[in-house]
């Protein structure tokens, strides 16, 4: 860029506005921008964090229009393998490194539950260092094909079942590159597993360690079953944690007595605990059992499922090797760690925020190894608040996850963790509307729309739908838990009861109470309505300024706001009475509103 071109221009703003310009020239495969940005230029830094964000936005435009379903990642196959196998390489043991004595005896199982991946899998370490013979195993749970806890819902939407049959594929696959294979079979694991460690004869088996109750008392029914079962040697089960980036004996404190701030929580531990390294591997984890059958990856017709395409939004690739290749993707080539903290916040388009959840949640990816990435990313290309900042959110996954320790299940509660005493309603038809995208709140149906459509919403629509439900309409936040629960192809327990207890003002954190006013949330994060037309076409036709206000040319709205009116959100004032609006986890370094 010629320099001369910004010392022409003596405001930042015009400046801004230039450049604007520039990055959206269609050199730069970027659409022409003409609107004059109202944002201030106060220093070089965010001048050209700005500019940043502009291309990044302009370039989701660009693609947006010319698709409308986004690969993520948006590598092919050949690309996806290659970026994989790199990664595989950098953390397998080379051979003038010494690797580490297999001293095992025997066959050991690895239970495979949610840690799909081998990178960084201290699971399938251990077990293949304290057996001469590994044999992972995947049970398809007929219980995770069941319903709700309260509600009845599907337990498992038809999008996130599609993505761990992708999963378990990739997981195979990746197992018989290195010598091993994967036995599938659709039953419960105390069922499975213990008819499985009777045939081999196996010492142990090996599994990473879950929170919440559900998959506590499968824990326990293995365990009880291995130890009655016929064989000769009593088999025993090891649980390994693996889920987080701090690892728990790492904490300066127990969970018990777990800060319930969160930034008193963080200060903790990025002062007194450090984040262990990514284990490695050797490249063969042969030999691999004789196996008669070792079953297959199921279809979802076998599941009782029906196959939903994604025609619209993103649509992701189950499996470890996209989700290296979406680290490799966001980091590396498109470079978008750089400006993550000011993009996160956006709701179209795969580039504004990271998408890991995804992967983190199935355990395809290792919190740890996104870590060393950062870290990698910070030495070889630059190192500022964006870059901290995708840490800084790893963290309250974390802490999330600790928290359910502390929780137990008032975390499932209606009263939660604070054992708040409310009346919710639990009106079906008024339920349906919102879960289904027809509230009459474009910003809210839109993003109820993605949820449907692509199993994923952003983190900004999951707060604005989540306080709508709950403040707006009155309804029992643990409805809207559950509905997430089924659709989300992120689920976590941890999270998502974690949030919505924050969200519904029950969380452990006194200070949440926190309202989301609709028409502030859409002038600040869908000032032009593309989100909301994108996802709702009938408002396209509409002025910009009035596709997230659209008054009688949409549906008529079936609640009325808490705080504020459909007058004033049509003449596009502030609302009144948003006096507590927003307060939550202000206090850190920066607000996360
Ligand atoms: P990024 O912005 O790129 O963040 C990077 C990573 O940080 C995420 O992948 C995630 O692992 C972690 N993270 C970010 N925000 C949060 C948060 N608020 N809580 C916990 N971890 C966070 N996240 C889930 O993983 N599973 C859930 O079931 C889930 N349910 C939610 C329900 C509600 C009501 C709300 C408000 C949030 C929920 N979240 C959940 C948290 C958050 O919305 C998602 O993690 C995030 O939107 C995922 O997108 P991303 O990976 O692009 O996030």
């Amino acid at each position: 860029m010629n320099p001369r071109l910004l010392q022409n221009h003596s405001k930042p703003d015009e400046m801004i506005h230039h450049l604007t310009i520039i990055f959206s020239r269609p050199s730069a495969n970027l659409f022409l921008h003409s609107t004059k940005p109202s944002f201030q230029a106060k220093s070089p830094e965010r001048f050209v964090v700005f500019c940043c964000l502009s291309r990044t936005m302009h370039s989701s435009n660009a693609v947006r229009t010319a698709q409308t379903v986004h690969q993520v990642p948006d590598f092919g196959p050949d690309e996806i393998e290659r970026v994989a196998d790199q990664a595989f390489q950098r953390y397998s043991f080379d051979r003038s490194s010494a690797l580490p004595k297999r001293k095992g005896k025997g066959v050991a199982i690895v239970w495979f539950r949610n840690d799909l991946r081998i990178l960084d899998n201290e699971v399938l370490f251990k077990a293949w260092a304290s057996s001469e013979v590994v044999l992972p195993v995947y049970c398809v749970d007929p219980r995770h094909l069941g319903t709700t806890h309260y509600f009845g819902f599907p337990k498992t939407g038809a999008l996130r079942a599609q993505f761990l049959i992708q999963c378990l594929a990739d997981l195979k696959r990746n197992l018989l590159k290195r010598g091993l294979n994967l036995f599938i079979q659709l039953g419960k694991p105390e069922d499975v597993l213990p008819a499985l460690a009777k045939t081999y004869e196996v010492h142990t088996v090996y599994a990473q360690k879950e929170t919440c109750s559900e998959e506590l008392t499968v824990e326990r029914l293995v365990s009880k079953n291995l130890q009655s079962v016929l064989n000769p040697t009593s088999t025993t089960l090891e649980l390994i944690w693996g889920c987080s980036m701090y690892h728990i004996d790492d904490l300066p404190f127990s969970c018990e007595s777990l800060p319930d701030i969160y930034t008193q929580f963080r200060k903790s531990v990025e002062s007194k605990s450090s984040i262990r390294n990514c284990i490695k591997f050797p490249t063969s984890l042969g030999p691999a059992p004789n196996v008669d059958d070792w079953g297959s990856v199921p279809e979802l017709s076998s599941l009782g499922l029906q196959t939903e395409k994604v025609s619209k939004g993103m649509s992701f690739a189950g499996g470890e090797s996209a989700a290296l290749s979406r680290v490799q993707e966001y980091f590396w080539k498109k470079d978008l760690l750089r400006t993550y903290k000011i993009t996160r916040n956006g709701m179209l388009g795969p580039d504004y925020s990271t998408k890991f959840s995804i992967w983190l949640a199935s355990g395809c990816l290792s919190p740890r190894f996104i870590y060393e990435e950062v870290k990698r990313y910070e030495k070889t290309r630059e190192s500022n608040d964006s870059t901290y900042w995708v840490l800084f959110e790893l963290i309250w996954r974390d802490y999330f996850r600790f928290l359910s320790i502390k929780q137990g299940n008032s975390l499932f509660h209606a009263g939660g963790p604070r054992k708040i005493q409310a009346n919710w309603s639990q009106d079906q038809a008024l339920f349906d509307l919102w879960k289904n995208g027809c509230t009459g709140y474009p910003l809210i149906d839109a993003n109820m729309k993605e949820l449907l459509s692509t199993g994923f919403m952003s983190n900004r629509g999951r707060q604005i739908v989540c306080s709508f439900l709950v403040r707006d309409m009155g309804i029992d936040w643990r409805m809207g838990a559950e509905w997430f629960e089924t659709c989300l192809l992120d689920y976590d327990p941890c999270s998502n009861y974690g949030n919505w207890t924050y969200g519904a003002g029950v969380g452990n954190d006194p200070r949440e109470d926190r309202y989301f006013s609709i028409p502030k949330q859409a002038q600040n994060y869908d000032p032009e309505g593309e989100f909301v037309a994108f996802w709702l076409p009938q408002l396209r036709a509409l002025p910009k300024e009035k596709r997230n206000f659209p008054g009688m040319s949409y549906i008529k709205p079936i609640v009325a706001l808490k705080f504020g009116n459909t007058k004033t959100i049509n003449n596009r004032e502030t609302t009144s009475g948003t006096r507590r609006e927003e307060s939550k986890w202000k206090g850190d370094r920066g607000n996360r509103m």
